[in-house]
């Protein structure tokens, strides 16, 4: 590595004024970066205490030179840059040589370094921004930072920090987004002595999401990449299924950095918006590679924003590109196997072996075992993926698509390779958008199975609408339409309810008392952990309101749900929907009939408010092959 020198004064003030150390988290990130910035490809995280009494970032870069340990302190030194000049041509993810330097003024730090030329590294302890320990000891190539009793001498800056686990989230957050923009570096993140994830670093975004976020998103996701302007992007889109309550799992980075950009926010949603419903955020992990001369980092000081050369054209191609992506990618999803994954995993198994920094040859043969394995098992594990969502998310439909399911696997089975199911022909479905009211004369009901499922004839396709999914979004809709209309409407009760709630639900159910009132609820105090319901939303009247309130409050409290008012109020009414039609009700063909055309006159038909598939499709052509009408190659 460059020597690290101070800058000069004309440099410093063309950067943008440094952040102070704020919280853990920005002394995770600011370590993390240095680690990567020096060419590890290892990179161990431990925190304690939310990182108030303990972070540890241990890396196998190009380590310190035993000169250059003490310059590393020195405010704005860097080796880095050397002029404003190097900023237009910035590869690094530091630049401003002053972390090391704040993070040593407010806490106790030690450093241990060796690089690979050196026999022996320097163990440097600096407290408080005093200088207190230098000694020669043996370690391993790369470096380690410890960072122990953070703020132990700003006690207003201690006071300003949130309950250590609290903290603590904020850095796995920060860790997660790490671990997805580098997936070339192997990450391991330890909080209060337990593993809570692990990367291995072999470049495939995909499995590093699974090893993150878990199967049931990873199952839900389509590649994607776009190359235009001078813009490249390439990583993941979720499918609208997995759709989000906020923008937190709207990931991107620009040339490696993790940023928050509201331009780049929009032109996403804006991408999925026939897709989502109002409120839903989409999920993606993004990496932009955009011409460093078209973008300047140096906005603001936490590098967490970025200014990008002529805008409107950048939003128009990233929206566009992403709706491109998914239209291109039927939605209305298709029955395919649905065996549970044999041989991978799940997250917890993927933290089993998590070597440190130095153990890199260990990393790598084992990394070479486990390619080997996994490319012999990745197309069985692509198509049986996808569907191991419905089958574990629902209880009672459950058995059915299991009983279903050697039947229906038989007849779709998308051919080994193709295992998105892209095929032209379904694309129309889009474009007609069959669920629409037009479409009404052209379809046919032929039945229900298994007491859940309609059956539906359309032009050359098999329909099969979900009742209660079909239901559930029925309702949520016109529930939403009165709401937002201000036009709630209560149906009294009487006689009313009386219900018990446990301490767990009443706490829950003061908490939300308002957001029951306007959505129609109508609920007095009855003594003790009685309550009185004295009325419910019109909607809703008719569904078991006792059995349906308590899962409401279940749901709400599990979730402990935040946001605006007007948020809270659609979470809530989108588990009184689901509460509501649980029951696995009987409808006369008359019934459905009325609810499926109810449902063709809404915008976006096809998936039910938690984000479940009201329709599924499959198509003559599909028949006709398994039927062996059709040879195909
Ligand atoms: P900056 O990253 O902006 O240069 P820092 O204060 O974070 O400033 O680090 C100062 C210098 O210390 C870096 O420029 C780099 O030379 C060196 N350094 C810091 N951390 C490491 C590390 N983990 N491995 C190798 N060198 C490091
Ligand atoms: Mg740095």
């Amino acid at each position: 590595m460059a020597a690290i020198n101070v800058l000069n004064h004309q440099t410093i003030d063309k950067i943008a004024a440094g952040e102070v150390v704020e919280r853990p988290l920005s002394v995770v990130k600011e370590l993390v970066e240095n680690a990567i910035d020096a060419g590890a490809d290892a990179v161990t995280v431990e925190i304690k205490d939310g990182g108030t009494s303990l972070i540890r970032v241990t890396d196998n870069g190009s380590g310190i030179e035993k000169t250059q340990i003490r310059n590393a302190f020195l405010r704005h030194a860097t080796s880095k840059i050397t002029s404003a000049e190097d900023l237009t041509s910035l590869v690094t993810l530091g630049f401003r040589g002053e972390a090391l330097a704040s993070i040593a003024a407010v806490s106790m730090v030690e450093l241990i370094s060796k690089t690979p030329q050196e026999l022996t590294g320097i163990r440097y302890v600096i407290e408080g921004g005093v200088e207190k320990e230098e000694e020669e000891i043996g370690a391993p190539d790369g470096t380690t930072v410890l960072v122990r009793s953070l703020f132990y001498n700003t006690p207003p800056r201690r006071k300003f920090l949130k309950q250590p686990q609290t903290e603590g989230s904020y850095v796995a957050d920060l860790m997660e987004h790490l671990a997805m923009s580098n997936p070339g570096v192997s990450f391991k993140f330890v909080m209060n002595g337990q593993t809570k994830f692990y990367t291995t670093g072999n470049r495939d975004l995909h499995e590093i999401v699974y090893r993150i976020y878990g199967r049931e998103i990873s199952a839900q996701l389509i590649p994607f990449h776009s190359r235009e302007n001078g813009v490249e992007i390439e990583g993941l889109l979720g499918k609208p299924v997995i759709n989000r309550a906020n923008r937190s799992y709207e990931i991107f980075y620009v040339n490696g950095r993790y940023i928050k950009s509201t331009l780049i926010s929009k032109a996403i949603e804006e991408g999925y918006r026939t897709y989502l419903m109002q409120h839903k955020f989409p999920f993606c992990v993004l990496h932009f590679q955009i011409d460093a001369d078209r973008i300047d980092v140096n906005v603001h000081p936490t590098k967490m924003e970025v200014r990008i050369a002529d805008e409107p054209l950048f939003y128009d191609m990233v929206k566009n590109a992403i709706y491109q992506a998914l239209h291109e990618t039927e939605m209305i999803p298709e029955v395919t196997l649905t065996k549970k994954e044999a041989h991978r995993g799940g997250p917890e198994s993927a933290m089993q072996s998590c070597p440190e920094p130095f153990e890199r040859s260990r990393i790598a043969t084992e990394e070479m075992k486990k390619t080997i394995s996994s490319a012999q098992q990745s197309a069985c594990d692509r198509v049986q993926e996808p569907n191991a969502y419905y089958v574990s998310k629902e209880g009672m439909q459950n058995q059915h698509v299991m009983q279903a399911e050697p039947v229906a696997a038989d007849i779709v089975t998308p051919p080994a390779g193709t295992p998105s199911v892209v095929t032209p022909v379904q694309m129309e479905l889009f474009e007609d958008k069959i669920l629409s009211a037009k479409a009404r004369v052209r379809y046919q009901m032929l039945g229900q199975l298994f007491d859940t499922y309609w059956l539906i004839s359309y032009e050359d396709k098999l329909l099969i609408v979900d009742q209660h999914a079909a239901h559930e979004k029925v309702k949520y809709e016109r529930l939403m339409k009165h709401f937002k209309e201000h036009d709630i409407v209560s149906q009294t009760l009487v006689p009313p309810i009386i219900v018990t709630m446990s301490g767990r639900e009443k706490e829950c159910y003061v908490r939300h008392a308002n957001d029951f009132a306007a959505l129609g609820f109508v609920i007095e105090e009855f003594g003790g952990n009685e309550y009185a319901i004295r009325g419910v939303p019109l909607d809703l009247y008719g569904y078991g309101e006792k059995e349906f309130f308590h899962e409401i409050l279940d749901e709400l409290s599990a979730e402990n749900v935040t946001g605006t008012p007007e948020g809270i109020r659609i979470r809530i009414a989108t588990m009184a929907c689901k509460a509501a039609v649980k029951g696995n009700m009987r409808m006369s063909r008359q019934e459905a009939e009325q609810l499926i055309d109810e449902l063709l006159t809404l915008e976006n038909p096809y998936h039910c408010p938690h984000g479940r598939p009201t329709v599924i499709s499959m198509s003559k052509y599909e028949l006709e092959k398994k039927f062996k009408r059709i040879v195909t190659s």
